[in-house]
Parts: C-alpha cells; structure tokens; sequence
C-alpha cells in the first residue's frame, strides 16, 4: 500500500499514521522524524538542516527528495509505505512522482487531514514528544504516567522547539504556501482522500480505516 498523509502540524499526522502501522506492514517514513533524527546524531545532513528546522522553514528540496529517494529503495518498503510530510512542496511533488514511477511505486492514496487555526494552537503548544522513540503526548489530554518519562521506552519526554505558537503561524504560511498546492496537484491526479481531522483522533481513524480497506 503506497499512501501519504497530509496536513498542517498538529493535524494529527503523528497519531494517525501510528494507528495505521499497526494495520499494515509497511513502514512509516516522517521526513521530520529523519530530520530529527540527523540532527540529534550531528550529521552533515542535520548540520544543514537544522538552522531551518528551528526557524520553522522548509528545508532546501534536494536535500529532501536525495533523502526521501534513498529510503524508499530500502528492503523494508516492499510492501509499500506510509510519507508523513513529504512531498512539502511542488517541485518535491514532481520529484517524488518520478522516483515513485521509478521504482515501481506509484502513490495509491493520499490521506489529506483539515483542521482549523485555533484547533492547531491548542495541540500544538500542549504537544510533547518523547526524545527517544517519538511517542507523541499532549498536557493536559495524555499525560505520561511519570512527568517526563516516556511510558513506552523511558526517554526523556519534551516539547519541540518549534512547538510555539509564533512558529505555528511560521509553519501554518508556509503550509498555505507550499503545501496546499501539493494537495491541489494530487487532486488532479484523482488520489486524494479528506478528512475533517479537528474530531478524536478514533473517530478520524474509523474514517481512514474505511477509506484505506479499498486499496487492500
Ligand atoms: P515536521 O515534523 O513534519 O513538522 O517537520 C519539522 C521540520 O522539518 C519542518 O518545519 C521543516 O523544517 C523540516 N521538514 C520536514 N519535512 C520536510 C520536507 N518535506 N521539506 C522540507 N522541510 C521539511
């Protein structure tokens, strides 16, 4: 199954595709999560990325669709994959289509989640991630059962950086921006599926679910 999840931060991306992983076999490929990643290690990739990430910015596309095209030619997307923020942009769009067509992959189903500005502010300043595994928690709705201790592998629970309201609005630009005319692009090509993603995330869920069994 070769999907992509779509939607401005704090729509719910993270939770969504979890729910979705543990349905299927295919891996979950966050390009904030590589980039994090990358960071944290210190690499030269997130040596360059993460000046842009703190500043809530796109990073640069060939840095993006070079990482994006080496991961999906890992063994462990035979079965497809599961995008979660990418393609961000046009030009990555285009990119990835080609590289999808390439290695025999086309997108099947893109997932888009729709949630209003003030909806966003709330999760995404009570939004706390764990530093280790990326379990995703939220104060006061899920807290950990140990204040900053992750419940799924003891890591340090904490709030990103750019889980700011000023950087949300940073974020939210360039969604509208870039973003919403990726959407535009996959709706040409007939794949996109959306979903009012400002309800509980069972009920956003039961939805996706539905919509996914077509392509089983
Ligand atoms: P996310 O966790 O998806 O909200 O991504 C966090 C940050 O990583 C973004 O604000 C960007 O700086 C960077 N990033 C993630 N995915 C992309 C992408 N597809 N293109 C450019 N920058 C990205």
């Amino acid at each position: 199954m070769n999907i992509l999840i779509m939607g401005p931060a704090g729509a719910g991306k993270g939770t969504i595709s979890e729910r979705i992983l543990k349905e299927y076999e295919i891996p979950h490929i966050s390009t904030g999560d590589m980039l994090r990643e990358n960071v944290r290690n210190n690499t030269p990739l997130g040596q360059e990325a993460k000046g842009y990430m703190e500043a809530g910015k796109l990073v640069p596309d060939d840095v993006i669709n070079a990482m994006v095209e080496d991961r999906l030619q890992q063994p462990d997307c035979q079965k497809g994959y599961l995008l979660d923020g990418f393609p961000r942009t046009l030009v990555q769009a285009e990119a990835f289509t080609e590289i999808a067509e390439k290695i025999g992959k086309p997108v099947e189903c893109v997932i888009a989640l729709d949630v209003d500005f003030e909806v966003l502010v709330d999760r995404i300043t009570g939004r706390r991630i764990c530093s280790k595994c990326g379990a995703i928690y939220h104060i006061p709705n899920h807290v950990p059962q140990v204040e900053g201790v992750c419940d799924e592998c003891g890591g340090e629970v904490v709030q990103r950086k750019d889980d700011t309201v000023e950087q949300l609005k940073v974020r939210m630009e360039e969604y509208e921006n870039n973003t919403k005319p990726v959407i535009d692009y996959f709706e040409k090509l007939g794949v996109v599926k959306t979903f009012d993603a400002a309800r509980p995330s069972d009920e956003v869920f039961g939805d996706v679910k539905s919509t996914l069994a077509q392509f089983e």
